[in-house]
């Protein structure tokens, strides 16, 4: 269940300002795993199914906003091993693309207020409590079965890489990545795509308590999530160009933007080799024509 398609390459990215930092930077290619279950919703997903198919389920209930990367993976794979999905999706009935896709998988919209949608447990249980052959699936997908899906992001990594990165949403993807690199002299860093997202450092250390090979970035979130600047699209163009590799406005896109910038002020030492996580979510790029 969920086994990966094929093992995601590790590409080199070649740029005048690495040569000139004496860094040297690779991408870990996890957004060709799937068109729709991209990147790190793919590993997010893997031990959840594992866990409902041991466990009976055949409903598997989640959350998110209408723009949400992990609703669309979660119907396209529900549909692909045969569970039933349901959402509760943040906000006015609306429609979009993703949420389109997630409907062609079969899936099941509820539209909520962001004020009933605040408690998912409740919502979960009111609609759904007394079944057993449901199962609720935190918003994201986050939490310590998704930890250990993305645990092995990193697995076949050479020993010599000196940085993981990733964008940060929940943080789940990161402590994954920390927990992975944790046996290699290796330390995961995250962007964190959101504004004030302190909190989401004791949401990691929850899920990592013993683990310290990691570090949060909090000024790269450019206004908060999902705000766009002309910087940050014309910097996704010139990347695509260059490198073919297409990165999206909200998570990638502000991530690989955030390492460039602490290369150009030295962040890193000569001789480091960074490795850049591809975590998917291009459908999001199609949210700006
Ligand atoms: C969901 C998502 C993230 C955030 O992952 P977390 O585990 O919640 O931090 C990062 N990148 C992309 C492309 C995503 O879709």
């Amino acid at each position: 269940m969920l086994e990966l398609p094929f093992d995601p390459p590790v590409q080199k990215i070649e740029h005048e300002l690495f040569n000139e930092k004496a860094v040297q930077v690779f991408m870990k290619r996890d957004d060709l795993i799937h068109p729709f279950v991209s990147g790190n919703k793919w590993r997010k997903l893997k031990y959840v199914f594992e866990f409902a198919k041991k466990n009976n389920k055949k409903y598997l209930v989640s959350f998110g906003g209408a723009y949400s990367n992990h609703l669309v993976a979660l119907a396209s794979a529900g549909a692909m091993y045969g569970f039933k999905t349901t959402a509760f999706v943040r906000g006015e009935e609306v429609k979009n693309h993703m949420l389109m896709l997630c409907k062609t998988w079969g899936m099941q919209l509820i539209f909520v207020s962001r004020e009933s949608y605040r408690d998912k447990y409740k919502l979960f249980e009111t609609h759904f409590g007394n079944d057993d052959s449901y199962l609720f699936i935190d918003e994201g997908g986050r939490g310590e079965l998704a930890m250990l899906g993305c645990a092995e992001i990193t697995d076949g990594i050479d020993a010599d890489f000196t940085h993981a990165f990733c964008a940060v949403g929940t943080g789940t993807t990161m402590a994954g990545i920390a927990l992975g690199v944790s046996k290699k002299n290796m330390q995961a860093e995250g962007i964190c795509i959101l504004k004030s997202a302190e909190g989401i450092e004791n949401d990691v250390k929850k899920l990592i308590p013993e683990l310290h090979n990691w570090k949060m970035h909090h000024n790269f979130h450019r206004g908060g999530y999902a705000k766009t600047d002309e910087e940050l699209m014309r910097f996704i163009t010139e990347f695509a160009t260059q490198t073919g590799i297409l990165l999206d406005q909200v998570y990638t896109g502000k991530m690989v933007l955030a390492v460039f910038n602490l290369i150009k002020n030295d962040y890193f030492k000569p001789q480091s080799k960074i490795l850049l996580v591809h975590t998917g979510g291009l459908l999001g790029l199609l949210s700006q024509v």
